[in-house]
């Protein structure tokens, strides 16, 4: 696979390397999540020795060692079956192979001052190993820790885990850390910190992007839109659909694949299509590296979960390459859009609202370039990779002191 397309800048040196903990990173995923692509930044900058556990082999394993990071695969069995919903029976099931997945790990952590724990499932093996290793535990926490995104059983168990074995809590949004919180977790170890980009990626000289998309999909000057989340029934991409058919002349471009698990979504998507008459209208290019481009050459990105988001980078991405957002009004979306200033905010699931918003920009490109610009020049100074890692250098300082 190429990922010459993802951001892959030169390299960010961070502090003193002889102060940054030797730290093993552990994700469950090898697929290229939101969580994955904040760890490949994390990891592929960080200034002291550290590696990246993974529980299976895929894409992320891949771009983690074309940027050089030493990645390794361990097989965890069965305690890769539990999930977001599963029962505390599934829970107990899996508790021997969850076991064995921790001593492997902990064999590994013995060589690292810190397990750093990217995943849910990941913090759960990696907080068993790190207190059979005797080393602190970070956890990254990337979700929402409420009813709409994690059954009770998960709820509890990680509550338990972090308020236990967790030194740090690194919570992605504010949003997710007052979930964290509501949910029973322990306050006082929690640092919010934001995702972190590679700006300059975005600031490339795009300008060549539009032209170049719309000659691909043959849809001359009409309207375009896009979505570009993996196909997941909470991330609403269906809502985008209902809302086209009150838009006649739109084109939706539609990046993303359904990542884990939601095929029956994708596949859902795709009759709803039939069904509304979208066909001519609705483009699915499925997952895609060259992001950036791809945002630069649509109208306006639509962001339309219907469930609260905890961060959401492709609302960030979309800032940084100064195209206008719309996006739903719940989780970590309140907190990187000002409604109306450097971005537009609709009600989750509100389909004739956000069709209003779409009519809103279309209406007034002044207007849309404004907030679009604004967003741009908030988003550098907000998000940029070298203050992020620098945070996250000094949690893992604290964790490991
Ligand atoms: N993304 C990608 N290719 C795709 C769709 C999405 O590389 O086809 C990236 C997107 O650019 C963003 C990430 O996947 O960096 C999604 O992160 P987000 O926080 O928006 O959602 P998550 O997947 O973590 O729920």
């Amino acid at each position: 696979m190429n990922s010459s397309t993802l951001p892959n800048p030169q390299p960010i040196v961070i502090g003193d390397a002889h102060r940054v903990p030797r730290v093993l990173f552990v994700d469950q995923s090898a697929d290229l999540g939101g969580a994955e692509l904040c760890l490949l930044d994390i990891a592929s900058a960080w200034p002291n020795q550290c590696q990246v556990v993974l529980f299976d082999h895929g894409p992320f394993e891949t771009v983690l060692s074309e940027r050089s990071v030493d990645v390794s695969v361990i097989s965890v069995g069965r305690a890769s079956r539990t999930g977001r919903d599963s029962k505390l029976g599934g829970y107990l099931q899996a508790g021997p192979a969850t076991m064995r997945a921790a001593f492997k790990l902990a064999n590994i952590a013995r060589n690292f001052d810190l397990v750093y724990a990217n995943s849910q499932k990941a913090f759960i093996v990696g907080a068993l190993a790190a207190r059979i290793a005797r080393k602190p535990c970070v956890w990254h926490l990337h979700d929402i820790l409420t009813a709409s995104h994690f059954g009770w059983a998960a709820r509890r168990i990680d509550i338990y885990f972090a308020n236990s074995h967790a030194r740090q809590v690194v919570a992605s949004s504010e949003a997710s850390a007052a979930a964290f919180r509501e949910a029973g977790g322990d306050g006082s170890k929690i640092d919010v910190v934001y995702n972190g980009f590679h700006t300059q990626h975005f600031q490339r000289d795009l300008s060549h992007a539009s032209a170049e998309l719309r000659r691909e999909l043959k849809c001359g000057a009409a309207p375009l839109i896009g979505s570009f989340s993996r196909l997941a029934r909470w991330k609403g991409q269906h809502v985008i659909l209902d809302a086209l058919v009150h838009l006649p002349e739109t084109h939706l471009l539609v990046v993303g694949a359904p990542l884990f698990g939601e095929e029956d979504y994708a596949k859902e998507l795709l009759s709803r299509v039939q069904e509304l008459g979208l066909s001519d209208r609705v483009h699915f290019w499925g997952f895609r590296q060259d992001i950036a481009t791809l945002m630069a050459g649509v109208d306006i990105v639509i962001h339309s979960s219907i469930s609260p988001e905890p961060f959401g980078r492709v609302v960030v991405e979309a800032m940084l390459v100064g195209r206008p957002v719309i996006a739903s009004d719940a989780g970590g979306m309140r907190e990187l859009i000002t409604h109306n200033e450097n971005g537009l905010l609709t009600e989750p699931g509100d389909v004739a609202g956000l069709c209003a918003a779409i009519e809103l920009l279309q209406k007034n490109p002044g207007r849309s370039q404004e907030i679009a610009q604004r967003a741009q020049l908030i988003s550098r100074q907000r998000f940029g990779l070298d203050a992020i890692l620098d945070r996250l250098q000094q949690v893992c300082a604290k964790a490991v002191a």
